[in-house]
């Protein structure tokens, strides 16, 4: 019959994708993902059926409602709405309004309503795979803030028992959705650290807060008040940063300081009133383009100190970047379970020369590469996420904190909790955008088109996933100065066994020379032909070392599941559609 169809002179080309699209459409990202579904059973021990249940319940609005919101937000004209700002209303006030499309408005309403930070409805366990589960829709104008909202509400409660009065009630906002700023939702925050001079360099900050007795034009005395210049805001639209600044006339004037800045102060988020800051410009965007940017303008605004204010450097980056970067590593994991399924199934529908292209020997090399590079990401997120579960969601903030613990074993292990973070965020961003590039490819042309898939905007996701929180440059020498610093208590090689143990023993000792070698030239600053050797050997070895303990995770997962199958999830899909069809006409 085929032959018939496609024969030559029939004018009528009956070509169709709607099974493909048909099983695309109704694959429900965890209820008919037996892998994932297997690593929550692993990891959550006695909780997995409570959050098996919830995930159940959470996917059926993730994989279906929130995907068509996150695909309507990152169209064209939808994207280019969050590069324009309105600074002033009809009546010459100044507003900065920024608007967003309606679709993302809602997705992040819904998202942030389902309270991930509350202790009182969420587990770290129920947390973490929700996150998830949220970000196979990738970031999609929502995944930014929620991220740095975990890393405000994790700074504020390091310091909860010594917040000022205002600070506790935005952390109880953004925390627990209640309290006296909370209007029946959960506020939401952002982190503003980036300057024009430097990004990776945050101590060149020039921000400036300065303690004020006087009252300002907003009425309020004896504060501190910021002012400068922020060159990279996102999340812009939100209710609160956390930002930082030098505090003038005190003896930490030359270090930096964490503060957390409303967006308003109480009352003025309706009038639109800023608290003395002005939006000068949003940036139009490669990727994470249904994210406002912004270059902001502070001139005066209130703040509130969180933690000591010589510790601000130490705690925004070992504890709010930190868990940034732990939302980059799982979120391109969950992305990659999303992405090599799509283009496996694709491959399986898709004939070419009478074929399903899934059948050719070179296709099928890169369906093997694309579905084992997805299942050891996934499987080392789990892993990684699990040591930070270990101890009670706490990261320390810098390596002298980590000094201070006296029994070793801890020590050594909260270390390597430091240093995967960081791993994890640069290997996995750095395989990302060529992962995608080849699921892109399974997909020939229409793999190009906007409209034919969700992968264009995955791409230029995690482009932008690569830069933010910390380069890739950036975060190598940050671990080998690490190295550096606690070579005494421990030493490289050390390292490789403890991260290692289960592999295959040749391997982590040729990894353990090797990495022992790398760690002991002294530094990579200097630009001599050793050194640039050793900065060559780390870049490729950084990938190799975190891939060998993803390949570690995936072996302990021992997963058994049978792989996918187009066909088979097209018979299973109609079949659930018939039965739900008949349902709905015996009830009629
Ligand atoms: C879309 C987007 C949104 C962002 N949102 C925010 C935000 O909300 N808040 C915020 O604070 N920031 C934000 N950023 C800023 C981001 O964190 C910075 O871009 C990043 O930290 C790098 O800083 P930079 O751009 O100034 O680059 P630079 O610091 O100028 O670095 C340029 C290059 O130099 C390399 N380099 C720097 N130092 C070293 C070194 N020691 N050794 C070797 N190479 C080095 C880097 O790897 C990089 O490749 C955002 C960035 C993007 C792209």
């Amino acid at each position: 019959m085929c032959a018939q169809i496609y024969k030559e002179g029939n004018r009528n080309n009956p070509y169709s994708f709607d099974d493909y699209l048909f099983v695309k459409n109704h694959f429900n990202y965890y209820t008919d993902d037996e892998f994932f579904q297997a690593l929550v059973k692993k990891y959550t021990g006695n909780e997995f059926e409570k959050i098996d249940k919830e995930l159940r319940a959470l996917s059926d609005y993730v994989s279906f409602r929130f995907r068509d919101l996150a695909d309507k937000g990152n169209e064209l004209e939808n994207r280019i709405k969050v590069t324009k700002i309105k600074h002033y209303d009809a009546h010459n006030h100044r507003i900065d309004r920024i608007e967003r499309c309606a679709e993302t408005e809602i997705l992040e309403r819904e998202i942030f309503s389902l309270g991930l930070f509350d202790q009182n409805r969420n587990s770290p366990w129920s947390r973490f795979t929700k996150l998830f589960l949220l970000y196979q829709n990738s970031e999609a104008g929502v995944m930014c803030p929620i991220a740095c909202t975990h890393g405000m509400v994790w700074l504020m409660q390091q310091y909860e028992d010594v917040l000022g009065s205002e600070s506790c009630k935005i952390l109880e906002h953004v925390r627990d959705g209640t309290g006296e700023y909370s209007n029946g939702e959960y506020g939401r925050g952002s982190q503003f650290v980036s300057e024009i001079q430097g990004g990776s360099d945050v101590p060149s900050n020039l921000v400036e807060a300065v303690f004020e007795e006087a009252k300002g034009p907003d009425g309020i005395s004896n504060c501190w008040r910021v002012y400068g210049q922020k060159f990279f805001c996102s999340a812009a639209h939100t209710d609160y940063a956390v930002v930082t600044a030098k505090p003038k006339g005190t003896s930490s004037s030359t270090k930096i300081a964490a503060f957390v800045v409303p967006a308003w102060l109480p009352g003025n988020k309706e009038k639109e009133i800023r608290n003395s800051y002005t939006i000068d410009r949003l940036k139009p965007k490669l990727g994470t383009a249904e994210l406002p940017t912004a270059e902001i303008t502070f001139n005066g605004a209130v703040a509130y100190p969180i933690g000591p204010l010589e510790k601000g450097l130490a705690d925004i980056v070992g504890i709010v970047l930190s868990l940034s970067r732990l939302h980059i590593g799982l979120g391109m994991a969950g992305g990659a379970l999303r992405i090599a399924r799509e283009a496996i199934l694709y491959s399986q529908f898709r004939k070419a020369f009478g074929i399903p292209i899934s059948s050719f020997p070179l296709m099928i090399n890169q369906i093997n590469d694309l579905n084992q590079a997805a299942m050891r990401t996934a499987s080392g997120a789990f892993k990684v996420y699990s040591e930070y579960i270990h101890f009670g969601e706490e990261l320390i903030a810098g390596i002298r904190d980590l000094e201070k613990i006296e029994d070793i074993t801890e020590r050594k292990r909260r270390f390597r909790l430091r240093e995967l973070i960081m791993l994890q965020k640069i290997v996995v961003c750095d395989e990302a955008p060529s992962l995608i590039r080849m699921a892109i490819s399974f997909f020939g042309g229409h793999g190009i088109m906007e409209d034919f898939l969700s992968f264009p905007r995955f791409h230029r996701d995690s482009m932008i996933m690569e830069l933010w929180e910390g380069p890739r440059n950036v975060l190598l020498t940050q671990i080998h100065r690490d190295f550096q610093r606690i070579k005494e208590w421990y030493p490289a090689d050390d390292f490789i066994r403890d991260l290692l143990e289960g592999s295959d023993p040749d391997k982590v000792e040729s990894y353990a020379s090797e990495f022992l070698r790398i760690i002991s030239h002294d530094s990579l600053l200097r630009n001599d032909e050793e050194t640039l050797t050793i900065c060559s050997d780390w870049q490729i070895f950084s990938n190799k070392l975190f891939q060998a303990y993803q390949e570690l995770a995936l072996t302990e997962l021992d997963y058994q599941g049978k792989p996918l199958k187009f066909s088979r999830l097209l018979r299973k899909f109609k079949k659930e559609e018939k039965k739900k069809k008949q349902g709905v006409a015996k009830a009629i």
